[in-house]
């Protein structure tokens, strides 16, 4: 029997320009290349559906930005697979370069979701983080998104930028919610290895503040509960019933279907990484039965249990208590040092529980 798939993600590798802290599989946008990358994803969906039983109930199109297609390819994007039939579709989005007739397409395409890549509103944060866009943008693009009708909006953010103390990221998340999204994530900014924002922390030319950063983490999940929003992850708020279909089903530990280059798959057992870069990627989709796979593993019960404990402990929905059998004493810690409770069976992180989560989670696993 071919293994089951609900889940589905497609990466798009393409920016119209590299923002210096990404580490995500991404590159200029080049017309050849992307004919390379629709070419390689139409051979991978061949390969999948002889592999697979897939019936799509949460696709997610990230980057990169897909929306950085041009609207003709944008459409045969659309068109490769049956995306719409899943129950929410999600596709990311950079403000620039986002409009009426892109809206329009990816609702009538089915699209369920835009998630815009907004990061900040203040014009010194955006010129730090590398962004284009500025607040008329920002706005535009969500009127276009609502306008279109595409009917849920989600906006990421990032906070712990230089001089972002909690008076400047307040202003930012009541610029957020005076946009009326149904959902936010808001993650602090990290540095990660390779990124041009590590070598300028190695440069000294800048660092971290982790103590503003905890501050700015418990202030986020004050004000956004304050505007109804549900702390549903410790990075994602959720209007009640818009909590995100496909995140959830990755940190409840679904198998989950990875698309296009630098992609990640999960399913029955074996996890893989699709080779990374494009020219490769589409050359050995066409040639090979499917991608090369630059990493490929067995992925056993004990790894899938820890990775439950650590994407689990994030959420507002914790742990089942028999997942944590044998640690009674540090649960019984955690609860007393108030950075867990106990409820209904069921182990949760308080919000400065949350703050520790990757700690807490290596005295569980
Ligand atoms: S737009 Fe997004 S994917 Fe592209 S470089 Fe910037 S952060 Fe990375």
């Amino acid at each position: 029997m071919k293994p089951p798939v609900e889940t589905l993600y497609v990466h798009v590798p393409f920016c119209t320009h590299l923002c210096p802290y990404c580490d995500f599989p991404k590159e200029r946008l080049a017309g050849n290349r992307m004919r390379d990358f629709l070419r390689g994803l139409q051979a991978e969906w061949a390969w999948v559906q002889q592999e697979f039983t897939v019936s799509p109930q949460q696709v997610f199109f990230g980057g990169g930005t897909p929306t950085a297609l041009s609207p003709s390819l944008l459409q045969e994007l659309i068109e490769i697979a049956p995306w719409g039939q899943a129950k929410e579709w999600t596709v990311e989005a950079n403000p620039d370069g986002f409009g009426p007739t892109k809206a329009a397409m990816l609702q009538a395409a089915g699209v369920t979701r835009l998630s815009l890549g907004v990061q900040a509103f203040r014009p010194e944060d955006l010129a730090w983080l590398g962004r284009r866009h500025d607040r008329a943008t920002i706005r535009s693009a969500v009127a276009s998104a609502r306008q279109a009708g595409i009917p849920q909006i989600n906006l990421d953010l990032i906070y712990g930028l230089p001089n972002q103390g909690p008076t400047e990221w307040q202003s930012t998340l009541e610029e957020a919610c005076a946009l009326k999204p149904d959902h936010i994530s808001a993650y602090v900014i990290t540095p990660e290895a390779g990124t041009e924002l590590a070598s300028m922390i190695e440069r000294g030319e800048w660092h971290p503040d982790g103590e503003n950063e905890s501050l700015l983490f418990l202030l986020t999940q004050r004000i956004l509960e304050a505007h109804g929003f549900n702390a549903y992850e410790i990075s994602n708020f959720a209007k009640p019933g818009m909590e995100c279909l496909h995140h959830q089903a990755i940190w409840s530990g679904q198998d989950y279907l990875g698309m296009g280059p630098g992609a990640v798959s999960t399913v029955a057992g074996r996890r893989w990484r699709n080779i990374r870069d494009t020219g490769q990627y589409a050359r050995s989709a066409e040639t090979s039965p499917h991608p090369d796979h630059e990493e490929e593993e067995v992925c056993g019960a004990q790894e899938r249990r820890t990775e439950r404990i650590l994407l689990g402990l994030r959420t507002s929905l914790g742990l089942a208590e028999e997942t944590l059998q044998g640690h009674e004493i540090c649960l019984a810690e955690l609860v007393q040092k108030g950075w867990g409770r106990r409820q209904d069976g069921r182990f949760l992180l308080t919000p400065r529980g949350r703050l520790r989560a990757d700690e807490v989670a290596t005295m569980l696993i």
